[in-house]
């Protein structure tokens, strides 16, 4: 059995006859990309892959936490009292974090790089290294007192930030997304109107596939022991549209009989354990989707159905039930787009 969704509002547009796929891949921010796209005429791979590495070195170069000079990991290291110009495509990002943060009452939080590091998934002491062991309460609220992002006191006109002293930004849930939105809007800007642009399992799609086709995509199933019930797969169209999965089976450790997740919740400075396998989010905006799939995320089940609900945002969570097995729970606005 499969879920169908496609988008509300469908561009006619389709590649013309005679038109040909291409695809390039690579790797960045520790992981891969790939895109892929339909046209005529000789459009010169290494043009289109030279294109592809630009957007993403700039924001590697901006907004990595793992490279020591990006103007993110910068700002990290600057003295307290300090104010720092935030280059263009971070302040958008900045911007369009901060105010998540806000709506989410912190549950999404850029500034909870502390905290990140703390449990093993920043770039310094990691958890798989042979010396990591779990932090303890006093270390928690340690980090948790440098986690407030609007100590920052960002000034979006002058584009300003404040280091109030020890916050450690950490874009590393939304920056992909970001990427993938820049490769796909610098594609355009090339004349490729039918594109789909992936990096690191985030996507976004423009224009169709081949035969008048959308590109189909199918969201990212969390991986069950044999013997548990199989949930139906969902595909979607991603035409004019993002798709984003923060999920507990991807970088996360088991210490002291308990799973520890990537993904952190601000509010109490402790990995989520509500029992979410995964949320993925459909938006017109691969930023969007990234950012509110980790908010979900922490939110868990209830609280994020209602604040998804509340902002039009579609969404599809998958709840690890007790008796092992997954349920599903869709959200109004994702609801709209299955067929
Ligand atoms: P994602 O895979 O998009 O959900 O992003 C997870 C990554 O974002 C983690 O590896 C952390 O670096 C960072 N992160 C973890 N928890 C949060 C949070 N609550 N808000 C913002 N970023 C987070
Ligand atoms: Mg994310």
């Amino acid at each position: 059995m499969s879920r169908v969704l496609l988008p509300q509002q469908i561009d006619n547009a389709a590649p013309l006859w005679g038109a040909l796929a291409h695809r390039l891949d690579g790797q960045t921010m520790g992981t891969t990309w790939q895109v892929r796209w339909v046209a005529l005429g000789p459009l010169p791979e290494d043009r289109v892959r030279a294109a592809v590495q630009q957007e993403l070195d700039l924001v590697v170069n901006q907004m990595s936490t793992w490279l020591p000079n990006s103007d993110l990991e910068c700002f990290n290291r600057a003295s307290a009292g300090t104010q720092h110009a935030v280059p263009e495509a971070m302040a958008e990002v900045l911007q369009a974090a901060l105010w998540l943060a806000d709506v989410s009452g912190g549950a999404f939080n850029p500034a909870a790089g502390a905290l990140v590091n703390l449990w093993g998934f920043g770039p310094r002491l990691r958890y798989t290294d042979p010396d990591f062991v779990l932090p303890t309460n006093e270390a928690v609220q340690h980090a948790l007192a440098s986690n407030d992002w609007r100590s920052l006191c960002w000034d979006g006109a002058l584009r300003q930030l404040h280091q109030p002293g020890g916050v450690l930004l950490d874009f590393s849930a939304i920056a992909k997304g970001y990427a993938v939105d820049r490769v796909s809007r610098r594609l355009a800007g090339m004349g490729l109107q039918h594109t789909l642009v992936e990096v690191g399992g985030e996507l976004r799609g423009q224009g169709m596939h081949l035969g008048g086709q959308p590109w189909w995509v199918d969201l990212e199933a969390p991986p069950m022991a044999p013997g548990f019930s199989v949930l139906p797969t969902t595909r979607v169209a991603l035409h004019g549209l993002s798709v984003a999965t923060s999920g507990d089976y991807r970088r996360v450790y088991t210490q002291a009989g308990t799973r520890w997740p990537h993904t952190i919740d601000p509010r109490n400075g402790r990995p989520v354990g509500h029992g979410l396998a995964s949320v993925s989010v459909l938006h017109p905006e691969c930023l969007w989707a990234d950012a509110w799939s980790t908010a979900l995320t922490v939110l868990g089940r209830e609280d994020g159905m209602a604040l998804a609900t509340e902002h039009g945002i579609a969404a599809l969570f998958v709840q690890r039930e007790a008796d092992g097995n997954l349920s599903e729970s869709i959200s109004p606005a994702m609801h709209a787009l299955a067929d």
